[in-house]
């Protein structure tokens, strides 16, 4: 028998099983499962009113709350999309993307209304503009406000459709680091695999309490919501990154597992809670989305005292695909376990991953020869929507071509080493500028740091750091210089850094070293592997 996997099946077994649970917390608010459902079923509903079926796309430009949450089995209820949208970006990308995707609903948070009201105009095809009030929040003029609005439909089940597994379900526009944003899509079956693997990997289970500090338009907060709710968890919503509110609610919700970005980790890390905060139960976190600093496993185990989990992926593997996985016979001398985990581990379940050189060929596993990672599995994309041409780009032979760096080790753990287009090539040489700048960062003065590619007469390009440093410290450049020699071979060592205030990133937290390259090399080509 064949039974096509579902993503809003999840909710109905929550709903089903745990009807009294705590399903989701939003400041003040508090949701059950059956509660929850019902909100769900009335957005369903109001959307079908709205004139909404199946493959219709809605678009949410929302930070993590409750009605972003509920957007997305609500939307998928129905058979129609999602297109969550970064709440970072400029007004020309979301007239693009809006556009590009076809929305005809936007439903945007009260306090983004100002990033969409100069451009509204130019929305032609967004039938509906519907404003989500936060608690407390005064609705802006001119939008349909969506709390009354979903007070007037039914909680009942909207009508059965006709479910593929195949169909998409959600639509998520990649930050676009060079040329126009692609909108990545996934489907039923792909969103389904994935919180599978999640669950599966990080043992999630009913009595977990997760904190969503992954923003939820960032590969669906890495499918967590899906996941969660599968096993019937509780979710913490988290408007924005304020280090002092997440050691609060850790500690009041007995927050027990977490996904977070290595610069989310890095202020927490600084933050005076990290000394004071009294977690005393057993906390999981996931850290994932860039190379987090060799460092941080000892960090996060010896300062905060949660388990340290590595995971690895991108919006078009859905995102999961790597994961630290400690086998039962290695060596338990806690250096020995915390190695491991600074590589981003094993494939996960329903994952086949390669790391090949230039001619297709697998690299020697020996943690040294570098390849680029391939993966193929039920959760990579079924491509960019409506550009044929990159996708083809990347999905060949049946494999995506991540335009990561790595190596593979004996074990079978992958390390990534840098992006392809990051890697610095001086004389020759491939230099991984994750590496370097997990040197600077062990340095006591430095908060964070990048390394980048710059242009040079006699090697072609070399290393330059780009460095924040922790409040009140002081460094020169010759001192950091002396600090990198000292641990570094000298082809690795920078030659030249320079201090900043900060890094640009990404709306998922990623640092742009594109922007960063810009000004070394107008008029130049960055040589790309
Ligand atoms: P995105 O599609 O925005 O999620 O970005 C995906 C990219 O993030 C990957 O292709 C990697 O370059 C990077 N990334 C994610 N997780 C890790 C990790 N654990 N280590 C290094 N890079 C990572």
């Amino acid at each position: 028998m064949k039974h096509h996997l579902f993503v809003p099946d999840f909710l109905r077994r929550a709903v089903k099983y745990y009807p009294d649970k705590t399903a989701v917390v939003d400041g003040h608010v508090r949701l059950t499962y059956r509660e929850l459902g019902k909100r769900i079923n009335q957005l369903s509903n109001m959307l079908i009113d709205l004139g909404i079926r199946k493959g219709d796309r809605v678009a949410y430009l929302a930070p993590n709350t409750l009605q972003m949450f509920e957007g997305m089995f609500g939307v998928n209820q129905i058979g129609a999309v999602t297109v969550p949208l970064n709440i970072r970006l400029n007004p020309a990308d979301y007239v693009y993307i809006i556009n590009h995707s076809g929305a005809r609903v936007l439903m945007v948070d009260a306090e983004l209304v100002p990033l969409i009201l100069p451009i509204k105009e130019k929305l032609k095809q967004v039938d509906h503009f519907i404003v989500l009030p936060a608690p407390g929040q005064k609705e802006s003029e001119g939008w349909i406000s969506y709390e009354p609005l979903l007070a007037q439909y039914s909680s009942g089940t909207p009508a059965a459709i006709e479910v593929d597994e195949m169909d998409l379900a959600t639509l998520l526009y990649t930050s676009g680091t060079t040329g126009l944003p692609k909108g990545v899509m996934h489907s039923h079956r792909s969103l389904y695999f994935n919180a599978l693997n999640g669950i599966i990997h990080v043992q999630a289970s009913e009595r977990d309490v997760l904190l969503h500090t992954l923003p939820l338009f960032h590969v669906n907060g890495w499918g967590t919501p899906f996941a969660l709710t599968a096993v019937g968890g509780t979710h913490i919503m988290l408007r924005k990154i304020n280090p002092s509110l997440i050691f609060d609610l850790i500690e009041q919700e007995k927050v027990s597992l977490a996904c977070m970005a290595p610069i989310v980790v890095t202020m927490l890390l600084l933050d005076p809670k990290a000394k004071t905060a009294r977690i005393e139960h057993h906390l999981r976190v996931v850290v994932a989305g860039a190379a987090p600093p060799p460092d941080y496993v000892q960090k996060v185990e010896e300062l905060l005292h949660w388990e340290f989990i590595q995971g690895y992926g991108a919006t078009e593997t859905a995102p999961l695909v790597l994961i630290t996985q400690i086998k039962s016979y290695q060596d338990p001398d806690i250096q020995n376990l915390r190695q491991i985990k600074t590589k981003a581990g094993m494939s996960m379940m329903n994952m086949c991953i390669r790391v090949v050189d230039e001619a297709g060929k697998d690299v020697r596993p020996d943690g040294k020869q570098i390849g680029e990672l391939i993966v193929r599995g039920n959760n990579i994309m079924e491509g960019y929507w409506r550009q044929p041409e990159e996708t083809k780009k990347v999905i060949k032979n049946g494999w995506y071509y991540t335009g990561d760096m790595a190596t593979i080790d004996e074990e079978g753990y992958v390390d990534i080493v840098d992006r392809k287009k990051d890697i610095i090539i001086s004389g020759g040489e491939n230099i991984s500028s994750i590496e370097v700048e997990g040197v600077i960062s062990s340095h006591p003065s430095i908060r964070e740091a990048a390394v980048i590619a710059v242009p040079h007469d006699k090697w072609g390009e070399v290393p330059h750091a780009i460095c924040v440093l922790k409040d009140g410290k002081k460094l020169t450049e010759n001192e950091l210089l002396t600090f990198c020699r000292k641990h570094l071979p000298s082809f690795k060592t920078p030659k030249s850094c320079s201090f900043v205030k900060t890094l640009p990133r990404t709306g998922s937290g990623k640092i742009m070293k594109f922007e960063l390259r810009k000004p070394f090399w107008s008029g130049k080509e960055k040589k790309v592997n």
